[in-house]
């Protein structure tokens, strides 16, 4: 086989380059808007449908497989109280950080007021700011504990239909797994190789989506750049929130790799090459979800996580471990205020802070977009006086794409940090054995 390919990081890297490039061209013309929208743009959604149609079959396998792989269900049980402490840590790590970072710089205090009135008029009586707040008020309506009324499916079939419906199928799952477990091994035997085989096919299947990869973010990033133009005059004015975002998140980086290689006993930087093809994917894509067939490919063959943890905790992650959203929260949540509504700053409202953003991060979808809505969520928890609402979002608009692919990386690092903990002090942690797409065909010379 050819091995002399570059690294599959190095390729979507310039794949982002080049999309750049383009993106930058051809906003300067008069047709290039139109040129993206019809001939680039396309390419970008079928390589994220691709990813989203194996999505939910790959849960469904790799999990059942784990779980049923499991020796008893105390394992499963401590697979499961990890996963769950170090997400709620490393998310109030998360939260705290962007506090510290907040209430340190103060971005509140260095934006003009010229710059907020701009942006008021421009995006306060916006359509899809108005979207946001509608959404987060339905949300808000339902009883505290819907999310858990959320999580079990009224027909498993259904739930399998629906993408949006990720922690259903995870809750079916890992029953069904549970379930094998507590049969006799020749019963469920057949069963069990059924979806070992298909999780096999599904990470092939991860392998070839992944040969359109560099350029599927070509036009990904392209069309993002042509569309959005991009209005710098308004984002500088927003320099210094962006920053304090960005400051937040590239800690979390070294947080995590300082977990990495004190609990997992790995290289740090050895990890972050094995997942930088995730880690681009998010930032591309600005989805968890739609970057975890990938994430999942990396931590398993490439990292070396088992099945059984990375089968129940990157999905699960995925939608309930967001800490660059959390993060984001706090520092957008506290910078409104120091804007808006200076007089909401105390001790009190930060701690609230520190807990809403946590909910707020796990009942967050996994999809572009979603931290914003769940920033109302926050506001509103404090008192935030809703006429101000439309104003507050107003003024992180105009920039929260760009930090929304940001905080996309962080999640999605987030959740293969913790899958490497749970999997090292699991004993499930082994040596990795990378598969190409093309390991099973003869050479050709
Ligand atoms: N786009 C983020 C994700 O999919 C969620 C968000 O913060 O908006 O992880």
């Amino acid at each position: 086989m050819a091995k002399h390919k570059m690294a599959l990081h190095t390729q979507i890297l310039l794949g982002m380059l080049a999309g750049a490039a383009a993106g930058w061209l051809l906003a300067a013309t008069s047709w290039g808007k139109d040129f993206s929208y019809h001939w680039i743009q396309p390419w970008g959604t079928i390589f994220v449908r691709m990813l989203k149609m194996i999505a939910v079959p790959l849960i469904l396998a790799s999990l059942v497989k784990g779980i049923s792989d499991l020796k008893d269900i105390v394992q499963f049980r401590k697979i499961g109280i990890r996963t769950l402490g170090w997400y709620v840590l490393t998310t109030v790590t998360a939260i705290s950080i962007g506090l510290i970072l907040v209430n340190t710089f103060r971005p509140g205090d260095r934006i003009d007021r010229a710059t907020v009135e701009k942006l008021q008029t421009e995006f306060s009586s916006s359509e899809k700011v108005q979207k946001k707040i509608e959404t987060a008020r339905s949300t808000r309506e339902q009883p505290a504990l819907q999310f858990l009324v959320d999580m079990v499916p009224a027909n498993v079939f259904d739930a399998l239909a629906d993408n949006r419906r990720m922690l259903q199928v995870i809750f079916f799952a890992v029953f069904l797994g549970i379930a094998m477990v507590l049969l006799p091994a020749h019963k469920v035997e057949t069963v069990k190789s059924f979806f070992d085989g298909f999780n096999e096919i599904i990470l092939k299947m991860v392998d070839l989506i992944m040969l359109m990869a560099p350029y599927a973010v070509f036009a990904l990033i392209a069309h993002l750049i042509v569309s959005t133009g991009g209005d710098w005059n308004l984002m500088s004015g927003l320099l210094w929130y962006a920053l304090t975002v960005t400051a937040g998140l590239l800690l979390m980086i070294g947080f995590y790799m300082l977990l990495v290689k004190m609990f997992a006993r790995k290289n740090p930087l050895w990890f972050l090459r094995q997942l930088s093809p995730a880690q681009l994917l998010a930032f591309s894509t600005s989805s968890s979800a739609a970057t975890l067939p990938v994430t999942m490919e990396r931590v398993e063959e490439h990292i070396g996580v088992d099945k059984e943890v990375s089968g129940f905790v990157l999905p699960v992650g995925a939608t309930v471990n967001m800490d660059g959203t959390s993060l984001y929260q706090a520092v957008a949540a506290v910078f409104i205020l120091q804007v808006l509504w200076p007089e909401g700053l105390g001790l009190e409202n930060q701690l609230t802070i520190i807990l809403t953003a946590l909910l707020a991060s796990i009942g967050a979808a996994a999809v572009p977009g979603a931290g914003m809505v769940m920033l109302v969520i926050v506001l509103e928890a404090l008192g935030f006086p809703p006429e101000k609402l439309p104003i507050g979002l107003a003024l992180i608009f105009a920039i929260d794409r760009p930090l929304d692919m940001l905080r996309t990386v962080i999640n999605v690092t987030g959740d293969a940090t913790v899958a490497t903990l749970v999997a090292k002090s699991t004993g499930k942690l082994h040596e990795p054995r990378p598969k190409e797409w093309d390991d099973y065909l003869p050479p050709t010379s």
